[in-house]
């Protein structure tokens, strides 16, 4: 199990893979950065963007 970081603020979530942990993290996004979620200009492209960056953040935890 790893416990990693929000992208955007110090918040925790843990997850055993970075499927798990986007799962966790998911209701705290919802609910602090529902404006990042519901930015139009955050597309398919960006959204693959932060799952790249993320993953490379959670892999290296
Ligand atoms: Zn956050």
């Amino acid at each position: 199990m790893k416990t990693l970081k929000c992208d955007l603020c110090g918040v925790t979530a843990d997850g055993e893979t970075f499927e798990g942990w986007m799962q966790a993290l998911m209701p705290h996004y919802m609910e602090a950065h529902a404006d990042v979620m519901k930015d139009p200009s955050h597309g398919e492209e960006e959204k693959q963007k932060w799952m790249a960056e993320n993953k490379a953040r959670f892999d290296a935890v």
